[in-house]
């Protein structure tokens, strides 16, 4: 993941134009990708699909010639989405179009201008400080015009047509923590979950941040009654806890099944409450939405100095944590596979375990299978109203613990599934 990462790193990417285009080729080439064109205009609610922004070149240089800022060292000296100029202009006046970040002098912010026509440069506040009077000639060879809002789609059918929503925003240029990790790790989740037989349907989705989802939403307003489960992802590769961010709905399955990963993952971790802010999860639960979509991140937007800045590089995110993160989705993707609600056969007194052989399992190890007091609550349990999940939770086991609890009894005919959840 983190080498993914360093390929997709020096593309410029924004919420439209090539470097979109060229990241999703890159996904491509581990899933097959649909990628969808929106034409500039196509009214989304109550937006537009802008016009597409593309980027050759960018520069300020001084009277002797030297390229004093230039955008073919970092793609983030450009604040994204400036029109096109070509002009001179003395300090003062170029200074107006500066961005920079005093209390963190070395490092160059992020910025954009998406629904604003404006130009604008970042830079070091250390460098700018540098700048002495003088004419700057000026350059952005950037273009605006009526082109396409791009986004990558990979739907993989499952049993049923309900479905899981993974989401990401890929619309960042040279940023990994904010937008490249979780662009990496939902191709290897994607990738895990195709080589898998699948329960669920699952529907990953490659988009612009705000725009991308808006857009997505409003064209296949079809489709939203399957999502039954939903995360966008986000910043899953900086050192920071597992940090989660309720639904909307803040009690739906996937809260919960999130909670209890994190709760069993051995590791510090902290649950929000939702908030309209953030990532896309603030459009997927939307009123007019309301979808059981959580975001499960690492350090959240905002609470990490390096967000927005060039110090979220290749050395800000870290394979172990990518890797943390990757295990974690697994998880909770495992459980929502598995998560079933059965009925006791014998609901009336235990039935007799010894007689079955489950006896000999009394004392069982409760890290690596089961033991009889699990086999107890799931039976007691069983009466049709609890889910797999719910009894762990009840009984304070690791759902994994459970499950295999359930898998045994089934087979000893002590348990079926009820009957929502073999017509459902
Ligand atoms: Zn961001």
């Amino acid at each position: 993941m983190h080498a993914f990462i360093g390929q997709m790193y020096p593309l410029c990417r924004s919420i439209t134009g090539a470097g979109f285009r060229e990241t999703l080729s890159l996904v491509s080439r581990h899933i097959p990708l649909e990628i969808h064109e929106v034409p500039t205009g196509t009214p989304v609610f109550d937006w537009t699909v802008p016009k597409e922004w593309n980027i050759r070149d960018a520069y300020v240089k001084d009277s002797a010639g030297r390229r004093v800022i230039d955008f073919r060292r970092s793609n983030l000296h450009v604040v994204s989405y400036s029109i096109p100029i070509r002009t001179t202009l003395p300090l003062a006046e170029l200074k107006d179009h500066i961005f920079t970040l005093p209390e963190h002098p070395d490092w160059i912010p992020y910025r954009t201008s998406y629904y604003q026509e404006t130009w604008g440069f970042c830079m070091s506040h250390n460098e700018m400080l540098k700048l002495k009077e003088d004419h700057y000639e000026v350059c952005i060879d950037s273009s605006l015009e009526p082109g396409h809002l791009t986004y990558g789609e990979y739907y993989l059918p499952g049993e049923k047509e309900d479905e899981v929503l993974i989401s990401c925003h890929a619309c960042h240029p040279s940023l990994c923590n904010d937008n490249l990790s979780s662009v990496a790790m939902i191709t290897f989740l994607a990738k895990h979950m195709s080589e898998h037989p699948r329960r669920y349907s699952y529907r990953f989705l490659f988009i612009p941040g705000t725009i991308g989802s808006i857009t997505w939403l409003c064209l296949n307003e079809e489709k939203v009654s399957k999502i039954k489960h939903g995360l966008v992802a986000a910043c899953v590769g900086d050192p920071g806890k597992s940090t989660y961010k309720k639904s909307r709905q803040g009690n739906a399955e996937i809260d919960r099944v999130v909670a209890h990963v994190l709760q069993h993952s051995g590791s510090e971790y902290e649950i929000m409450e939702f908030s309209p802010y953030g990532y896309d999860e603030r459009q997927y639960g939307s009123p007019g939405f309301n979808l059981p979509i959580g975001c499960l991140m690492r350090t959240p937007y905002k609470c990490y100095p390096e967000y927005h800045t060039s110090a979220d590089d290749l050395d800000f995110v870290r394979p172990e944590c990518l890797a943390d993160s990757l295990r974690k989705y697994l998880a909770v993707l495992n459980i929502l596979e598995k998560n079933r609600t059965y009925l006791n056969i014998y609901p009336k007194c235990e039935p007799q375990l010894g007689k079955r052989g489950l006896y000999r399992l009394i004392g069982g190890d409760r890290e690596t299978g089961f033991d009889q007091m699990s086999l107890l609550w799931v039976l007691n349990l069983s009466d049709g109203s609890h889910s797999m999940l719910d009894i762990a939770d009840n009984a304070g086991y690791k759902f994994s613990i459970i499950s295999k609890a359930a898998e045994v009894l089934e087979e000893k005919q002590l348990l079926q599934l009820t009957e929502n959840e073999i017509t459902g």
